[in-house]
């Protein structure tokens, strides 16, 4: 069977792959001129990086990553730690696979490096396409058409094909805004951070941080709200005295990456309305096309990893059958992507609270049972997406 991926991100690749693995033919088109994301680091939780593994690639993921020991949730004025679990060897043991830090760019050239080169169109945006009985024929930008039989949309939060599915329908912006900063590791030696992923909770923002690359760099997120900024762009750069201005009294770890930045973007954070359905036909949609989160859980990409493992488990156990096994993937796996797109929206409540009792009952509630031990984390952590259809 033919398959037509649009969208070359982390869900799209790694869709190829699953789904090359059981024999489809599969094709990916990519509007951009390469493969590759812009700097900014990702974290994978074994529910995803068990699909990765499987597929062949922890050596090169290995060389590229970071594996975090622990996870660290701290109080914004005086650092104390509100919840410290483990990340690294416990939770590979638990789950049986590793928690991983990447470079977005890291991760996406080596998914893109393993996709094989002639099934993959970059400089291919897609502009329309038409469904006729059993066959979908897309149209790009640059003039090509391609015909197949079963057309998925990995297109990301703007995309292209849920629009042509569903009708238009434009992302909201969630009030919150995110600066990033990717800091050299010589630059904060001084700060004596540990490999964890670290994150910050204070009145109105947070701060999520872990080394990227090696260890090479950090990756540091700072999230506030409400913010003014309203535009969504993985290139905008901001003023780094701003952020500052917007951690003032916050620990001095955490001002003291903010100050090392060699330079910082900004991004608004954008979200949409659920869907009733993703799929139309022999067209459905996967990751942010999909279903958008908010980042406080860490899942949009796992999902999106996820999404392809549920498609390719459904379609391989339903031959000749590709609307019932759309079906099947909706019903098994939007469940998951809801709960998940809500408990991210559940969590910027919690750590934006401002001082106060709430905020006392969230870091009683973190030190008592926690949300990252490994008991109460392996809903998430131990699912297999490839094993439920
Ligand atoms: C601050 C922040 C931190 C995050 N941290 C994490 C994390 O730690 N862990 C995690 O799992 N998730 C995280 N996420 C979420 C994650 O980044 C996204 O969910 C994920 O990247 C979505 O992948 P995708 O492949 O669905 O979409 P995208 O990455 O948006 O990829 C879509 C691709 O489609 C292409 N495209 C678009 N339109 C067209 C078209 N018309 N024709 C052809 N190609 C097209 C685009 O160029 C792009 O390459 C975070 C998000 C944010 C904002």
């Amino acid at each position: 069977m033919r398959i037509a991926i649009i969208g070359g991100g982390i869900g799209g690749l790694s869709a190829a792959l699953q789904l090359l693995k059981p024999g489809f033919d599969v094709h990916v088109y990519e509007q951009a001129a390469a493969i590759g994301e812009i700097g900014a680091g990702i974290q994978i939780s074994p529910n995803a990086s068990r699909l990765l593994v499987r597929l062949g690639l922890n050596p090169a993921m290995d060389k590229v990553s970071v594996r975090p020991l622990a996870v660290h949730q701290r109080r914004w004025d005086d650092g104390r730690t509100l919840e410290r679990a483990p990340l690294g060897p416990e939770v590979e043991a638990a789950f049986g696979a590793p928690y991983y830090h990447f470079h977005r760019g890291d991760l996406a050239e080596l998914l893109g490096t393993v996709v094989p080169a002639e099934r993959l169109h970059v400089g291919h945006k897609l502009l329309d396409l038409i469904q006729k009985c059993e066959r979908i024929v897309a149209r790009f930008e640059n003039g090509a058409s391609v015909e197949t039989d079963l057309l998925i949309g990995a297109d990301g939060i703007h995309s292209r094909v849920r629009h042509l599915l569903f009708g238009p329908e434009k992302p909201r912006f969630t009030g919150c805004v995110a600066w990033r900063g990717l800091v050299p590791a010589e630059r904060i030696r001084h700060l004596c951070i540990e490999i964890a992923s670290h994150s910050w909770l204070g009145p109105d923002g947070h701060v999520v941080h872990y080394w990227v690359s090696g260890g090479r760099m950090m990756n540091v997120v700072c999230v506030v709200e409400p913010g003014e900024w309203t535009q969504e762009s993985w290139t905008d750069k901001g003023e780094v005295a701003e952020v500052l201005g917007r951690y003032e009294g916050w620990h001095p770890i955490v001002r003291g990456l903010i100050g090392a930045f060699p330079e910082t973007l900004i991004w608004a954070l954008h979200d949409r309305l659920p869907l009733p359905r993703w799929s139309d036909g022999r067209v459905t949609l996967l990751g942010d096309a999909c279903h958008p989160m908010l980042p406080m859980m860490a899942q949009g990409a796992a999902q999106s990893i996820e999404d392809g493992a549920a498609l390719a488990a459904s379609l391989t156990t339903r031959p000749g059958d590709v609307t019932g096994a759309l079906v099947r993937y909706e019903e098994v796996h939007k469940p998951r992507a809801t709960r998940l797109r809500e408990a991210s929206a559940t969590n910027r409540k919690r750590f934006h609270l401002p001082d106060g009792p709430e905020q006392q009952k969230r870091d009683e509630a973190l030190a008592t049972s926690g949300d990252r031990s490994i008991a109460n984390i392996g809903w998430l952590y131990r699912h297999d997406a490839a094993q439920v259809v």
